[in-house]
């Protein structure tokens, strides 16, 4: 059998989380590392792999609770702005195999925490690219 990944065993009751919010469906808790200050996970309390596997109705469920949790960040920490980010499978950094999406708030000055995007891809054919990706 599979073992239970660590978000299944918190909904559970099997170890402890710090929570946030919680209703039928989605369950909020801080994120044990805090990358910053309120730095808060948002999953859906049944089990799906990632954002790419998770049902849409529920997907908007998890949404919607990140996107109150990062208006109460900016509100009740003070934040400046708030990142909302979902990593899927392991070549993306996904560490924890079950569904969950981060809030970050972000303050001003060396926070520990960086996003950088840098154009690293070489020479595209950009036109034949969007054909590939190109959805109904
Ligand atoms: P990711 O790398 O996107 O899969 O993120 C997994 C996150 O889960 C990391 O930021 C961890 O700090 C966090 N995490 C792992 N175990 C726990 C736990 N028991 N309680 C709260 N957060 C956890």
């Amino acid at each position: 059998m599979k073992e239970m990944d660590v978000f299944c065993k918190i909904v559970n009751g099997d170890i402890p989380c710090y929570k946030v919010y919680e209703d039928d469906y989605v369950l909020a808790f801080l994120d044990i590392s805090q990358v910053t200050k309120g730095h808060t996970l948002v999953i859906p309390k049944k089990h799906y792999d990632n954002f790419l596997a998770v049902p849409k109705e529920l997907m908007h469920r998890v949404m919607d609770v990140a996107q109150r949790i990062g208006q109460v960040q900016i509100k009740f920490l003070n934040a400046k702005g708030v990142n909302i980010l979902t990593n899927c499978y392991e070549a993306a950094g996904q560490t924890v195999n079950h569904f969950h999406v981060h809030v970050i708030p972000r303050y001003e000055g060396k926070e520990g925490f960086e996003i950088e995007m840098k154009a690293n891809a070489g020479d595209l054919n950009l036109p034949a690219l969007a054909e590939q990706l190109r959805i109904d």
